[in-house]
């Protein structure tokens, strides 16, 4: 018998892929322009041009200076790059020693976690939540709770999360600014998480750490402020992925952050290398790690996304869709016009808009809408919207 935990995961694919594979063959079946896929999250900008000189400069170099196995933590030089950036925009004071590099967040996640649980200890989340939460903690051997979300606002039900949390709670996993909901948590909401983390770990005498996934953080609309948690609760580790703010997701880059602070850190910085170790990591990818050190305070031109989100939002409302602005990511929560989110998505499929449930994401009811796709696609999907209304309404 092989494992049937994996056979199940690999063969039934995520109810995002599965709508992105009929968008492929929808398209080829009537033309790629006149179907509206808004299914996945790949960034639309291109990488920034500092990217690409940043390659090409590195490209002068002897391959073998580029092209080796790093250090397992990362390149010396890498990490105090970043610990330098992090500590001028967000007031911290990390060293390289803090900074562990990764292939992205997806790799952030899975190590902190099997560094951190048990089998049969708990994590908890907070409604709309990335899918992939869900395996990643249940990989590790441990349970997700999920707190329901908080409506209308979206942001975490404090009282919930308080009920919710167990002598066997370990981790508790925050993504701000939020896929799919678009949100980004207040210092409000963020100061009373962590009043009851800390009140909690003290009640039960030992530590609950907080994970922040963070591939969102630079793309932010109208000034919003992401608080930096760090600064907010001791036992905090930062998952960060160059993803989403500098256009790379196909180089699987990005950072975990174990401040000194955090509790029983002489096993926690171990025990991350450790599991990257058992997971096979290795190290990050070398030319990636360099090129991010180059461009470690850039982001993409996020501007075509704050345009699309002011179409969408815009154009939604005026025809009667509820959905809640969003503040940061590239992901619109909207409201289904029935109960049953699979239905509603299924109708929209009548008019080639092609949107995600929010069953997965923990929050029926609703679809989300990946507008990090071309201006003209946004433009062009509004009379499919205003149809798929219409079609409820008669
Ligand atoms: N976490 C969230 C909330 C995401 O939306 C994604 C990707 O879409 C990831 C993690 C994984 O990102 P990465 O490509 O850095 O592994």
């Amino acid at each position: 018998m092989i494992s049937q935990e994996c056979y199940e995961l690999g063969s039934k694919s995520s109810v995002i892929r599965e709508i992105f594979s009929y968008g492929l063959k929808r398209k080829a079946e009537i033309g790629e322009d006149k179907v509206y896929d808004f299914s996945l999250g790949n960034p639309s900008i291109p990488a920034p041009e500092s990217v690409k000189q940043a390659i090409l400069e590195l490209m002068e170099l002897p391959p073998e200076k580029i092209h080796a196995y790093s250090p397992a933590p990362g390149d010396p030089k890498v990490r105090t790059a970043i610990a330098g950036s992090l500590n001028r925009r967000f007031g911290e004071n990390f060293r390289m020693e803090n900074i562990f590099m990764t292939c992205g967040a997806a790799a952030s996640l899975n190590i902190c976690l099997k560094a951190l649980l048990n089998p049969g200890e708990e994590v908890i989340t907070f409604a709309p939540f990335f899918p992939e939460y869900r395996v990643w903690v249940e990989g590790a051997g441990a349970v997700l709770n999920v707190i329901p979300a908080k409506l209308p606002d979206f942001q975490i039900d404090a009282e919930a999360f308080e009920r919710a949390i167990t002598p066997k709670t370990k981790v508790v996993i925050v993504n701000t600014p939020n896929n799919p909901s678009g949100v980004v948590y207040s210092e409000e909401t963020i100061k009373n998480l962590c009043a009851i983390l800390k009140k909690k770990s003290e009640e039960y005498g030992a530590p609950i750490y907080l994970i922040t996934d963070e591939p969102y953080r630079e793309i932010v609309y109208d000034d919003i402020q992401v608080p930096y948690l760090t600064k907010y609760y001791d036992d905090t580790l930062v998952c960060y992925s160059y993803s989403k703010s500098l256009s790379l997701p196909g180089e699987r880059i990005g950072y975990i952050v174990i401040p000194d602070r955090i509790a029983d850190h002489e096993h926690v910085a171990p025990a991350i290398a450790g599991a990257a170790r058992v997971l096979g990591f290795v190290c990050a990818p070398s030319l990636f790690q360099q090129v991010v050190a180059k461009c470690v305070d850039d982001t993409g031109d996020i501007s075509a996304y704050k345009k699309n989100r002011d179409i969408l939002v815009e154009g939604l409302q005026r025809m009667g869709y509820t959905c809640v602005k969003p503040q940061g990511a590239f992901y619109l929560f909207m409201k289904a016009l029935e109960e049953d989110a699979y239905a509603f998505c299924e109708r929209a499929k009548k008019y080639d808009l092609l949107l995600v449930p929010s069953d997965d994401f923990g929050c029926p009811g609703y679809v989300r809408i990946s507008y990090c796709v071309s201006e003209k696609t946004i433009l062009d999907s509004m009379p499919a919207f205003e149809k798929l209304m219409e079609d409820y309404r008669t």
